[in-house]
């Protein structure tokens, strides 16, 4: 009888699935859920980039139907480019400075391959987005997970982090605005890409929250705002979250020329890129006006604002998200993990959250919802955990 590679029988369940039982449950129960727990962003894409894929689909040419060049379309590419420059004023080459892919998550999995050998570690935030994590069992490699604490404003203590565990050390990834926890990067920019210089070690932004700014104020940053990050970091940016284009598959990453071509190398045995139909309606949203997105950013503020005046009805502390679509809730003293928390809660209220433990070991203590439901919806979730909780007026 054949057996599984050690990656697959080591793989530890992803950090988002863990609730899928649960809400099974629930469901059999004959609960009515309200799910809260994965950010899928629950609101159409703006009709432009409905409309341009309709013109791609309809057009004589049939470039769009065949196998997208390796390296993406050039109009993609292009397209990415002019956003930098726009957005950030940051100069991208498209040539060797831009590459799509097939959503982030898929980027992510492709960074571990092209630079951990295995035992090699990559310092990821603890929690994070639970791909980072898997990424790097994927290729049997040594995540260190760095703590995000309310002490730190969530940002990683880089001086804390062993020198030996520093010297194996790959690369160094980090997402502002953050997903779960809702904090911003302040300063830390500069410190990650001085400890990247220092200790040879790639530097990984991901800034697919950049454009959820709901504060006035906050303004999402480029890495490659900073001199001489194009050296040594790469950044990746999705239409998942900005354009609520998740189901779409459609990201890119740009920046170090050297590793882009890696990661098209690996790339060319595994796919075919972003369905260049697809390619070609990101690259006329993105290059587009973007009063749509502050229809999203709306639309998440009212639910935040929801969501806060829930939490503080109930005594649950919570940081106040700037940016993004997540809060991240400290579970009530009286509960030991954050799992048995989320399962009181469900059962009890047909609320669905996700545990803080599923986004890394650092987590635990926490849970996270997401604002994918409307704010009626929101408001009712509150109202039932305020029953629950018995502290309903
Ligand atoms: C949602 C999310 C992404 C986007 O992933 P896609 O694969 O592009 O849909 C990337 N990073 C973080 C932190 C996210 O929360």
């Amino acid at each position: 009888m054949f057996d599984f590679a050690d990656r697959v029988k080591n793989l530890p369940p992803y950090g988002l699935a863990r609730t899928e039982p649960l809400k099974e449950e629930a469901r059999r129960k004959g609960l009515d859920l309200i799910d809260l727990t994965i950010g899928s962003p629950d609101l159409r894409p703006p009709k432009a980039v409905i409309d341009a894929l309709k013109e791609a689909l309809e057009d004589p040419k049939t470039s769009y139907h065949r196998y997208s060049p390796f390296k993406g379309l050039p109009e993609f590419r292009e397209a990415v480019a002019t956003w930098y420059k726009r957005r950030f004023d940051v100069t991208l080459d498209p040539e060797k400075e831009i590459l799509p892919v097939v959503g982030s998550k898929e980027g992510l999995e492709k960074i571990a391959l092209a630079l951990l050998n295995k035992g090699d570690v990559a310092l990821v935030p603890s929690p994070a987005y639970p791909a980072y994590l898997g990424a790097v069992h994927l290729v049997e490699g040594a995540p260190y997970e760095m703590p995000l604490l309310p002490q730190n404003d969530f940002l990683p203590d880089l001086d804390a982090i062993p020198p030996e565990i520093a010297r194996r050390a790959r690369y160094l990834l980090f997402n502002y605005p953050n997903n779960p926890t809702g904090a911003s990067e302040a300063s830390f920019y500069e410190k990650a890409l001085a400890f990247c210089a220092k200790h040879d070690v790639l530097c990984v932004s991901d800034i697919a929250y950049s454009e959820l700014a709901l504060d006035p104020g906050v303004t999402g940053r480029s890495i490659f705002q900073l001199p001489g990050a194009k050296e040594i970091a790469i950044e990746f940016q999705s239409f998942s979250k900005t354009y609520s284009m998740a189901g779409w598959r459609v990201g890119f990453v740009a920046g170090r020329a050297d590793v882009i071509d890696a990661l098209m190398r690996i790339k060319t045995n595994c796919d075919f890129s972003v369905w260049p139909a697809i390619q070609r309606a990101a690259a006329r949203i993105l290059t587009g006006p973007q009063e749509c997105v502050e229809f999203y950013r709306e639309k998440y503020r009212e639910r935040r604002d929801a969501a806060l005046a829930g939490l503080e009805r109930l005594g649950w502390w919570a940081l106040r998200p700037k940016a993004g679509m997540y809060v991240w809730i400290r579970v009530p003293s009286t509960y030991g993990s954050s799992t048995e928390f989320v399962r009181d809660v469900l059962m009890g209220t047909g609320v669905a959250m996700t545990p803080g433990i599923g986004f890394g070991r650092y987590g635990e203590g926490y849970v996270r919802i997401a604002l994918v439901e409307e704010k009626a919806r929101i408001e009712e979730a509150f109202q039932r955990v305020a029953e629950w909780a018995g502290v309903a007026r």
